[in-house]
C-alpha cells in the first residue's frame, strides 16, 4: 500500500503552502480542483468524493483549507470499522497544523513535523501524547502493541500520576519523557514471548522472530502457529515467514503470510534454511520446533534485509488517457511501482512520477524486448509496471508479455507475480461519447497490417461487414500505409448502405479531443489519422438530434426477425 500523504488543495492561494509540504514528503502528491489550480501534480473534480476515497484507501491527508469542511465531509465515514489514516488540516497560509483524525496511524508525529516545515506550532491536545512526547499506543515499526484497550487504561494511569519502569529493550521510549521510577509499580513490557499482560502492564511484542518454512502444505498457518506456541512466542512477535525461491509461488505459501499477516521473504533454492537463518541473523537464537526453524533475535528484525520479495510484473490500461478514466486498481498499481516500462508517450500520461520510480520508456516498436526487460526487472524482486493505453490486452502490452513469459524457460520469470489490470479501450471511450454504437453485436479490428498479412485483414472485413457487425477499427491508418483504409472501406462498401453512420473519435480523453459524426457514404480517409477510433454502424444503428448540438447514435439491442 502507498502511505505516503495526498496533499489537497481548494485554490491556487495555497499551492506555494503545498510546496512547503512536499519537501518534507516528496512522495506526496499535491492534488488540486480542476479548473481552480493550475499546475498541481493531480487535479480532482469533486473535493468529497476525492477526500472520501482517500480516506477509505488509507492514504494521510494534509487538506489547506477550513477544518469544518474536512469535519463535514468525512463525518459519514467516521463510524465505519477499519484503518484511520492521519488526516491533517493547514492554514492556507501555513500558519496553523491541526491533527483531525489518526491518532493511532501517527497523526501527531505528521502534525509535528509539518510544524518544523512552517516553523508553527502544531495544535496538538492528546493528552498522552502532550505529556510524554510520544503516542504510547502507536510503537513504531518493528514493535507491535499487544492490546489496544488495556494501553488505554495503561495511559490514562500513567496520566493520572502513576509512574513507570521500562522492562526490556525499546531505544524509542527512552526519547519519551515518561515518569520513569525503578520502584514504579506500572510497567512497559517489552519483548517477544507469549504471556498474559498483568493490570499493571503495558505489554509491547518486539518484532524479532522470522520462521523458516520448507513447503506449503495447506495447513501451514496452524502450523507456524503451533510452533510459535510451543517455543512460547506472542503471535505479533513474528516479523516475517522465510522459504526457498523454488516455492515463490506456492499459493499455500502466501495464504500463509496473509493469515499471519507477514512479510514473505525469499532465499536461493538450495539454502539451507536453519543454516540461512543463522547467517542472516548472527545474534538469534535458532530453534527447530514442529519441524520449522525459527529465529529469535535480540532486536526487531529488519525484514527488507532478509532474503528478497517475491517481484511482482503489472500490466496495466490507462484508459483513454482522462485521469477520471483511469480505475482506481491501476492508480494503486503505479503508485507501489519501482519500474515503469512503456511507450514515452504513455508513460508520461500514466506521470506524474516520484524520484525513486526509475522510467524506462522505449519507441512503440520494441514491445517484446520491452516484455522481456520487464520480467528480468520483476524476477529481481521489484515492482514492475508495463504501460498500455486503454486496455492493456487489446491490441497492446498484455499479450506481448504473456508471449514473453511462455517463450521463456527462465524458473524465475514463471515465478513472478503477474497480473493485468484493465483499462477503458478506445473504442468504448469513444462509443460513450457518441451515444452506445456498440449497443448490440460489433467486431473490434485493427486495420495495421504490421503482423498479420493484409489478406486476412480483406477477408475479416468481409465476413463481418457481411454478418451485419458494428465494426470498431483501431489503427486505422499510417503514414506507412496511407491507401489500405480506403481499401478497407470498399470491402465495407460491398455490404452496407450509404447512409450508414460513422464515429470518428480522435483524441478522445486527452486535449483537443474531437469527435465526429458521418455517413458511409461521406467517409474518406483524409477525416481519419492514427490518433482516431473508427465506429461503423451496422443496418440497424441510427442517429437522432440531441438537444445542444450534435447527434446520439445507437445500435439498440433487439434485431429484426427476418420473416
Ligand atoms: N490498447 C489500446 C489500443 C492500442 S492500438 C486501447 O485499448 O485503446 C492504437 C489505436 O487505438 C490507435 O491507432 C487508435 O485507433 C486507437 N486509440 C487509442 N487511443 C485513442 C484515443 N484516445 N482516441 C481515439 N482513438 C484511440
Amino acid at each position: 500500500m502507498n502511505t505516503s500523504p495526498a496533499i489537497v488543495i481548494l485554490g491556487s492561494g495555497s499551492l506555494a503552502t503545498a510546496r512547503r509540504i512536499q519537501q518534507r514528503y516528496p512522495q506526496a502528491l499535491v492534488h488540486g480542483l480542476e479548473g481552480r489550480v493550475e499546475g498541481a501534480d493531480r487535479q480532482y473534480a469533486a473535493f468529497g468524493d476525492t477526500l472520501r476515497a482517500l480516506y477509505q484507501q488509507g492514504t494521510p491527508i494534509i487538506a489547506l483549507c477550513a477544518a469544518g469542511i474536512v469535519i463535514r465531509t468525512l463525518a459519514p465515514l467516521l463510524n465505519e470499522k477499519g484503518a484511520e489514516p492521519p488526516v491533517l488540516v493547514v492554514a492556507e497560509d501555513g500558519s496553523a497544523v491541526v491533527p483531525l483524525l489518526g491518532g493511532l496511524g501517527g497523526v501527531n508525529v505528521m502534525a509535528r513535523e509539518l510544524g518544523e516545515v512552517l516553523g508553527v506550532a502544531a495544535a496538538i491536545t492528546t493528552s498522552g501524547e502532550l505529556r510524554f512526547g510520544t503516542c504510547l499506543l502507536n510503537p513504531p515499526p518493528g514493535y507491535a502493541l499487544a492490546d489496544l484497550e488495556q494501553g488505554k487504561r495503561f495511559v490514562s494511569d500513567l496520566l493520572a500520576g502513576e509512574a513507570v519502569r521500562i522492562e526490556g529493550d525499546a531505544p524509542w521510549l527512552g526519547q519519551a519523557q515518561l515518569p520513569a521510577s525503578d520502584s514504579a509499580q506500572r510497567t512497559i513490557h517489552v519483548g517477544c514471548t507469549a504471556r498474559p499482560a498483568s493490570r499493571d502492564e503495558l505489554l509491547i511484542h518486539a518484532r524479532c522472530v522470522v520462521v523458516a518454512v520448507a513447503t506449503g502444505g495447506a495447513d501451514l498457518a496452524p502450523r507456524v502457529r503451533d510452533a510459535l506456541q510451543a517455543a512460547g512466542i506472542a503471535e505479533p512477535a513474528l516479523a516475517c515467514l522465510l522459504a526457498s525461491d523454488a516455492d515463490m509461488a506456492e499459493p499455500a505459501l502466501h495464504e500463509a503470510a496473509r493469515a499471519l499477516n507477514v512479510a514473505l521473504r525469499f532465499v536461493p533454492a538450495g539454502t539451507d534454511l536453519q543454516q540461512m537463518l543463522g547467517d542472516a541473523l548472527p545474534a538469534a537464537r535458532v530453534e527447530s520446533v514442529g519441524g520449522l526453524a525459527l529465529a529469535i533475535a535480540p532486536a526487531p528484525v529488519e525484514v527488507e534485509r532478509l532474503g528478497r520479495r517475491r517481484g511482482r510484473l503489472a500490466v496495466i490500461g490507462l484508459g483513454p488517457g482522462a485521469a477520471e478514466l483511469m480505475v482506481p486498481a491501476v492508480k494503486a498499481e503505479l503508485a507501489q511501482a519501482q519500474d515503469v516500462l512503456g511507450y514515452e508517450t504513455y508513460v508520461r500520461m500514466a506521470g506524474p512520477f516520484r524520484d525513486d520510480q526509475v522510467l524506462h520508456c522505449t519507441d512503440n516498436r520494441e514491445e517484446m524486448q520491452r516484455a522481456r526487460h520487464a520480467f528480468e526487472l520483476a524476477a529481481q524482486g521489484r515492482s514492475v509496471v508495463v504501460v498500455s493505453s486503454g486496455d492493456p490486452g487489446v491490441f497492446a502490452m498484455a499479450a506481448a508479455v504473456l508471449e514473453a513469459l511462455h517463450e521463456s524457460a527462465q524458473p524465475a520469470w514463471q515465478r513472478v507475480e503477474l497480473e493485468i489490470l484493465p483499462g477503458v479501450s478506445a473504442s468504448l471511450a469513444t462509443a460513450a461519447q457518441a451515444g452506445a454504437p456498440l449497443g448490440h453485436d460489433f467486431c473490434v479490428m485493427s486495420l495495421s497490417d504490421n503482423l498479420k498479412p493484409w489478406s486476412i485483414i480483406e477477408k475479416r472485413l468481409d465476413l463481418a461487414a457481411q454478418a451485419d457487425l458494428v465494426l470498431a477499427f483501431y489503427n486505422p491508418i499510417s503514414k506507412a500505409r496511407p491507401h489500405q483504409l480506403g481499401q478497407a472501406l470498399e470491402v465495407v462498401r460491398r455490404h452496407r448502405q450509404a447512409h450508414t453512420p460513422v464515429v470518428l473519435g480522435r483524441d478522445i480523453g486527452r486535449p483537443g479531443q474531437t469527435l465526429r459524426v458521418v455517413t458511409l457514404g461521406e467517409l474518406e480517409p483524409m477525416m481519419v489519422d492514427m490518433r482516431t477510433m473508427v465506429l461503423i454502424g451496422s443496418s440497424t444503428t441510427c442517429t437522432f438530434a440531441r438537444v445542444g448540438g450534435g447527434e446520439w447514435v445507437y445500435t439498440p439491442r433487439w434485431y429484426p426477425t427476418r420473416p
